[in-house]
């Protein structure tokens, strides 16, 4: 399969676009793999991807039950951001921007990564005063970030409600320039793709039911809807399905829950949101607008436990009434596509990439609402893992023993309250 190029299109274009071959093959599952990974998201992918390209390790397969991005790498609001404080966390979404700056180019396919910056507003004396800490550690961890007064934010988006009266008052905002927009089905279809070429089998109508154990309790081979297949490592990647396929694994329970999260997507616009917007504390919500015009965005999870990809109707009142209340503007926008997927709420908001108790089975997942920004360096760091059964440096304190030692990496100072994080 050739390198996507200017020239090709150029080729294409003047002979009909007939010679586009297919991004990634589509094999039967073989009997043996060296190692698996069980879930064809983002996180999967990256995960096949980096296990390929950087550690050599070719004979492998990622196994999807249904269709590349038919999870959340494919229903997300496309934030990416590296804003993070806490250690474990700081160095790791930093990582993972870096990785973000140069992937399209990395992966010869467009990820339409859009660093057009992040304004996190805040509304009260307290809110500056966390947005100041937050920026502080940020810059002195090397990340870039500024604290914006009134005056700025209104400079940079005049539309959004200053009037006096507002019920959000806007007092300033945590700016990081850095951050941004990338299009999900496109990472998703980039990593495919570039896996695909390093010799990955991505099977998907596969999905695992079942593993296989030797006698000392090791994994070593799933079972699935289209046979077993063994594996001399097995990593699992399946974001809200965590908990499901542990306890098939013989884990054990996770600390680990499932609840939807929703997305909405507007009529298109004319471009009128050069940033993505977002504030949290007094309610939460997060917008930006979309290359093809839609205004993207979303707010709180439903708060009980759930496995349906698709959301309850309080959480759409909430996340409109955020809309008019930062964005009046919009009052007269149709709502054109709403959808919902299931986030793995970890009990401190962060995430865990480790080895997991069963020999031969390593774990991703607690990604909360954030794990699409993660995609890269998730997929790097888990591929470390397993290729060297070491953890990377840069997702070192993202272990599954914390929760069990007390050494939390508690983001938002929220305590073991999943659906508060
Ligand atoms: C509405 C919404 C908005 C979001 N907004 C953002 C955002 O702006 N920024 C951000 O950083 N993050 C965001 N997220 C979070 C982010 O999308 C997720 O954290 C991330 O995508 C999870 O990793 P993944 O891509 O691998 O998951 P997924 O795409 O869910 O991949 C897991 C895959 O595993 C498969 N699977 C499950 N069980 C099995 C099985 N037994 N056998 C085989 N396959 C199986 C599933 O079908 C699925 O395809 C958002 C999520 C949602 C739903």
């Amino acid at each position: 399969m050739g390198r996507y190029s200017a020239w090709e299109i150029i080729k294409q274009g003047l002979t009909g676009n007939k010679g586009w071959e297919r991004a990634w093959r589509d094999p039967e599952p073989k009997a043996r793999y060296d190692a698996i990974v069980v879930g064809g998201g983002g996180h999967g992918l990256a995960t096949a991807y980096y296990l390929a390209k950087e550690h050599g390790i070719r004979n492998v397969a990622v196994l999807e039950k249904g269709w590349l991005g038919g999870g959340n790498a494919g229903r997300n609001t496309t934030i990416v951001r590296s804003n993070y404080m806490i250690p474990g966390n700081t160095e790791f979404y930093e990582f993972s921007l870096k990785i973000w700056e140069n992937l399209s180019q990395d992966l010869n396919y467009n990820v339409m990564m859009s660093q057009r910056g992040q304004i996190v507003l805040f509304h009260s004396p307290a809110g500056r005063d966390a947005a100041a800490r937050r920026l502080n550690i940020m810059r002195l961890n090397g990340i870039d970030g500024e604290l914006l007064d009134r005056e700025q934010v209104m400079k940079m988006v005049p539309h959004l409600d200053y009037s006096e009266n507002a019920r959000f008052h806007i007092l300033g905002a945590a700016y990081q320039p850095r951050a941004g927009t990338a299009r999900h089905d496109a990472v998703n279809w980039g990593f495919a793709r570039a896996a695909d070429q390093l010799g990955v089998d991505i099977i998907q109508n596969c999905e695992v039911t079942g593993f296989l154990h030797d006698a000392t309790g090791a994994a070593i081979g799933v079972q699935t809807t289209r046979g077993e297949i063994r594996a001399g490592k097995i990593g699992v990647a399946v974001a809200g399905h965590s908990n499901r396929v542990a306890q098939m694994a013989g884990v054990g329970r996770l600390p680990i829950e499932a609840h939807a999260l929703q997305a909405f997507v507007s009529e298109a616009v004319k471009p009128h949101l050069d940033y993505v917007i977002a504030f949290g504390g007094i309610g939460h919500f997060y917008i930006s607008q979309s290359d093809k015009g839609g205004m993207v965005y979303g707010g709180d999870l439903d708060m009980y436990n759930n496995y349906a990809q698709r959301g309850m109707l309080p959480v759409v009142h909430d996340v409109h009434e955020c809309v008019m209340q930062v964005m009046p503007s919009l009052g007269r926008a149709r709502l054109l596509r709403s959808w919902g997927g299931i986030m793995d709420m970890s009990m401190d908001g962060s995430p865990i990439i480790d080895k997991s108790p069963v020999e031969g089975l390593y774990l991703n997942c607690g990604w909360c609402y954030g794990g699409f920004k993660a995609t890269p360096a998730s997929g790097f760091c888990f591929a470390h893992l397993i290729a060297k059964d070491e953890p990377h440096p840069a997702g070192a304190g993202l272990r599954l023993d914390r929760f069990r030692h007390g050494a939390m990496i508690d983001e938002k100072g929220a305590g073991a309250t999943a659906w508060h994080h």
